[in-house]
């Protein structure tokens, strides 16, 4: 077992009372944290530990995003500028146009922007994360996988959010052990650093009979499970024909809100559908970046006051969790129209503590305590976008970058080190992967010629 002290620092505790400590030092033994205290201190209790000098430097709770689609970022710089659901009406998705080999790759690039933004716990929803759950494992970062089910009938055209009329027996079946497949094989795996968590793509797909299977499903493993809830106006309007009730309530009368469950999204709801997941204490993803994108505010204040825990994810596209806590602070203060609430120290609880409750890790992660794991980033304050340092969340909230992110510790060992990203060739990858972009967006072009795309691209 290694311990380590990273001495001289400012830490950023995320404890209950918030503390921050200056010129302090943090004992890691194995995986978790053993001491957090002023230095001298520290480092008379362990005086054989590799020492990491501090200075200049605070140590942040690595971020928690609670909603991603690491594939995703195949769509970068095209879909983000055309709504929800998008107004493309390709029969495809260039996501299912690439190999299995392609997407590790776009998954691992999404590992390393996850690392770079100082992101250690990321839940990953996705279909077949099989193909790529032993490249997300190896890059040392901390994974809940999510294999997304469904079991609507639906044309190859279908657009989230629109009507589904009906559900087969056999895709049930089918997601549905792939989804056990993947608790079996990953659950809890690689001393924990994996797990996994149940989940329904969107309410439209899914019909009762799987939210049941579902929660039982969660239920079996003692894990969370998610589901994309109230995303667009068309859903509700797509519920209400469907079903005659909106989706929050159509989740309710399923018995799929609870403590359990990790609602994303949210943007759309109306005052019952706030009570009803306030009141069973429903859990929350909220995506401010992706929102904002949507030009939509979700109502995280009447949620919170409801009764739901918050927490924070990013979406599709970019996994930059930095971006997610200063768009989170931007929306919500524009929804509430005050300048002053929430503060920066809201919003990084948000993403630390808050997102641990709501994918049910709190006891391990969220916060740099004493027992706890040992995920956390390290910045370099000293640059000319955070100088002057004397409230270092509010300077990095407001002003961080990525790249004033320097190291990264995963469960007791650094998967970034002094700028370097330790677990896989990030020059190659980020190669590949603009090869893997280019190439297929064109063969999506020259195999639908005549479908509508107002966007020029790069050549092949
Ligand atoms: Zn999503």
């Amino acid at each position: 077992m290694t311990t380590t002290v990273i001495t001289n620092a400012t830490i950023v505790t995320c404890d209950a009372a918030r503390t921050v400590l200056y010129d302090s030092a943090l004992a890691i033994d194995g995986s978790r944290i053993a001491a957090v205290g002023p230095t001298a201190q520290v480092r008379a209790s362990y005086p054989d530990a590799e020492v990491v000098g501090g200075r200049g430097k605070a140590v942040f709770p690595g971020l928690i995003n609670c909603h991603a689609h690491l594939t995703a970022n195949l769509f970068r710089g095209i879909s983000e500028d055309f709504g929800f659901p998008s107004s493309f009406s390709f029969p495809d998705d260039v996501r299912n146009m690439v190999s299995d080999e392609e997407t590790v790759i776009m998954a691992i690039l999404g590992a390393i922007e996850c690392a770079r933004t100082g992101c250690t716990t990321t839940v990953e929803i996705s279909s077949g994360i099989d193909r790529y759950a032993g490249a997300l494992a190896q890059t040392g970062l901390r994974w809940v996988l999510a294999e997304n089910t469904s079991d609507g009938v639906v044309e190859p055209t279908f657009r989230a959010g629109e009507p589904v009329l009906q559900y087969s027996d056999a895709l049930r079946e089918k997601s549905l052990e792939q989804a056990t497949r993947l608790f079996e094989k990953w659950d809890g795996q690689e001393e924990g650093r994996i797990t996994c968590m149940g989940s329904t793509g969107l309410v439209e797909t899914s019909s009762p009979a799987l939210l049941r299977d579902v929660h039982t499903l969660a239920e079996r493993y003692d894990s969370r499970y998610t589901i994309h809830l109230n995303q667009s106006q068309l859903e509700v309007e797509s519920l209400m024909l469907m079903r005659g009730v909106r989706p929050t309530q159509s989740l309710f009368a399923n018995d799929y809100l609870g403590p359990r469950l990790l609602a994303a999204h949210c943007r759309f709801l109306d005052p019952s559908e706030i009570s009803l997941l306030g009141t069973t204490r429903s859990n929350i993803a909220h995506q401010p970046a992706m929102a904002a994108r949507r030009a939509v505010i979700p109502p995280i204040p009447a949620l919170r006051d409801a009764g739901c825990t918050i927490g924070m994810g990013t979406d599709n596209n970019t996994q930059d969790m930095v971006e997610v806590m200063r768009t989170g602070l931007f929306t919500e203060r524009i929804l509430r129209q005050d300048g002053t609430n929430p503060q920066p120290e809201d919003v990084l609880m948000m993403t630390t503590m808050g997102s641990a409750k709501a994918i049910g890790m709190a006891d391990s992660i969220g916060s740099l305590e004493v027992g706890k794991k040992a995920d956390l980033f390290v910045v370099n304050t000293r640059r000319s976008n955070l100088a002057p340092t004397m409230r270092i969340v509010s300077a990095f909230v407001h002003n961080g970058q990525p790249s004033d992110i320097e190291s990264v510790m995963v469960d007791g060992g650094f998967v970034m080190r002094d700028g370097k990203v330790l677990k896989v060739d990030e020059e190659a990858v980020i190669a590949e992967a603009d090869g893997i972009g280019r190439r297929v967006w064109h063969r999506l072009l020259k195999k639908y010629p005549n479908v509508p795309f107002p966007v020029t691209l790069a050549p092949e």
